[in-house]
């Protein structure tokens, strides 16, 4: 095992975020009395995207991001209901809709024993220990760090600097991070010195100047990585 310490970004890399979200997304619209139209959840998604990137940007804070990407797609959809109340709803059932991809926790229960485990994810803290409690993988890490706990998210360095004192400060060559975003997790990996392993299972073109130290499509090429 070449790494001491392997640090997972949990959506879309072992969490199904987009399957989880979208069924949220429609339960939430039952809550809010809002009959569901077909386009209804990409407009939610750019609404949200906007937001999200603000805040990684440090453009706005993470208490406005929660109604903000609601007060957005209402405004959208012109119709009027509270924005904070739909976003409750939302949260909730984003707790009890996130899945595991198939083969995470095997991967992960398989890597336990052979390095330390460290969980780095940009979300809000309401539900990300819920979710990965519900998944079954909570145990699993010797450290979890939600940014919205700590106020500061990937790619920040002073994001990396929470988890590297978590750690105990091994050597940065003997840390890798794996995530799905090229512009939180692999920048924020390689500016801070550490590997990185883009996970890719679509496919997708970097179009980033980021180069991970490697590409997985699947689990079992993220292990192939570690040797
Ligand atoms: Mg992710």
């Amino acid at each position: 095992m070449k790494y001491e310490w392997i640090l997972f970004d949990a959506d879309n890399t072992l969490l199904d975020f987009t399957k989880a979200s979208e069924k949220a997304f429609a339960k939430a619209l039952q809550n809010m009395d809002i009959p569901h139209q077909v386009d209804y959840f990409s407009r939610y998604k750019k609404a949200n995207h906007v937001v999200w990137t603000a805040f990684e940007n440090g453009e706005i804070e993470a208490i406005t991001l929660r109604s903000k990407r609601f007060e957005l797609f209402l405004t959208d959809i012109q119709i009027e209901r509270d924005p904070a109340l739909f976003n409750t709803h939302y949260l909730n059932n984003l707790v009890a809709h996130t899945t595991l991809y198939k083969g995470a926790l095997n991967m992960l229960d398989g890597l336990k024993d052979k390095t330390k485990l460290g969980l780095i994810t940009n979300g809000l803290k309401e539900v990300q220990r819920p979710r990965l409690r519900h998944t079954g993988i909570y145990h699993l890490f010797d450290t979890i760090v939600v940014s919205d706990e700590i106020g500061v998210a990937k790619p920040n360095p002073a994001y990396f600097d929470y988890v590297f004192r978590e750690m105990n400060y091994p050597p940065k060559e003997k840390v890798l991070v794996v995530g799905d975003n090229l512009l939180s997790d692999i920048k924020g990996g390689i500016n801070y010195g550490t590997d990185t392993c883009w996970f890719n299972p679509e496919n997708k073109e970097n179009t980033t100047p980021f180069s991970p130290t490697f590409v997985a499509r699947n689990f079992e090429e993220i292990l192939k990585g570690l040797k």
